[in-house]
């Protein structure tokens, strides 16, 4: 209840035996900063810029854009902030910008590809963002990157705005770290090489599911296989956390996933860095991180990888948690 979830407010995110994760929110504009806030959020594990150029009838200009990351890195105080580069494509439409008709829009021109090839868009949102950097902790993620020359492009191009701006006497952060979405199955897969050029990995379940079982994450009549718990999906996630750490870099997760009740055992368990979520799941993670013990669920993890459906997994966690510490 309520007044039980406000002792979590302004306490950091500690399990039973003393390891600490992040608990951070997702949001779609810089006014959900202040829930996130009031909800308890350590940080902004995703900001989804594309809500900047949804619903009216042109671009954004740079001006607008800094104010609005401005906003959220001055309100956040310092706090980390992943803001992601434009996702849109898919079933993200821009009224003011008709993209040709696909066939699979999903596996079609949308997010970093996009951006890749509108580059003038992607270099203006860029510069947004590097001048909105001295305002706080800011963290740059692209979204959808599918291999390292996707990763590598969108990094330099990044890199050349930030030296343009310096050149011209702009001041720009020197601590701003280039991250990535993995939620494509083939950026999972080798998640050893993009840990190595990224400075860290968030993990976007709702398209990684989505891909790695290929049903469509919106169509109802496939919804059987959208599985969380499949095991495909959880040794994927394993790859990428292990792969990041063995990189020392830091993981999170941004998929719907992350805030889910039966997978945040197993994520601790696999380590997972950072949990970001919608503001109004924050607290109630939270009071339940805080009652779960990490090692005792490392007791557990090779039996749930061992495991052959997600069914199984559903059934064993149910069973564990039911019996309660
Ligand atoms: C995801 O795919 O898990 C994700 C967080 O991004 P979005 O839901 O915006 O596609
Ligand atoms: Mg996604």
């Amino acid at each position: 209840n309520k007044v039980e979830m406000t002792k979590y407010l302004n306490k950091p995110t500690v399990t039973l035996d003393g390891h600490r994760v992040e608990l951070a929110a997702n949001i779609g504009t810089p006014e959900d900063v202040k829930g996130a806030i009031e909800n308890g959020s350590e940080g902004i594990g995703l900001y989804r810029t594309e809500f900047l150029y949804m619903g009216r009838d042109s671009f954004p200009s740079e001006e607008e854009q800094y104010e609005a990351y401005k906003s959220v890195l001055d309100c956040m105080k310092n706090r980390p902030t992943v803001i992601r580069t434009l996702d849109c494509g898919g079933d993200k439409e821009l009224p003011y910008f008709k993209l040709p008709d696909e066939m699979n829009p999903y596996l079609g021109l949308r997010a970093i590809r996009l951006s890749l090839e509108m580059q003038d868009m992607f270099r203006t949102q860029l510069r947004a963002l590097l001048r909105a950097s001295v305002h706080g902790n800011l963290k740059i993620m692209f979204p959808m990157i599918a291999t390292l020359d996707e990763f590598r492009k969108a990094k330099a191009i990044l890199i050349q705005e930030k030296e343009q701006l310096i050149s011209k006497g702009i001041a720009v952060s020197e601590s701003i770290e280039i991250g990535m979405m993995v939620e494509v199955p083939s950026a999972a897969v080798i998640a050893d090489h993009f840990a190595k050029e990224a400075d860290f990995l968030s993990i976007g379940t709702n398209d990684l599911i989505q891909y790695t079982l290929a049903a469509d994450r919106m169509n109802e009549r496939v919804s059987y296989l959208y599985q969380p718990y499949h095991p495909a999906i959880l040794r994927l996630v394993k790859n990428v956390i292990d792969a990041a750490h063995q990189q020392g870099k830091w993981v999170g997760m941004c998929g719907q996933m992350a805030e889910d009740d039966i997978a945040i055992p197993i994520l601790l368990a696999l380590g997972l860095d950072e949990f970001s979520m919608s503001a109004s799941s924050i607290l109630k993670a939270r009071s339940r991180i805080s009652q779960l013990s990490k090692s005792k669920w490392e007791g557990h993890l090779s039996h749930i990888m061992s495991l052959s459906t997600a069914e199984e997994v559903e059934h064993f966690m149910k069973e564990i948690i039911g019996k309660r510490n």
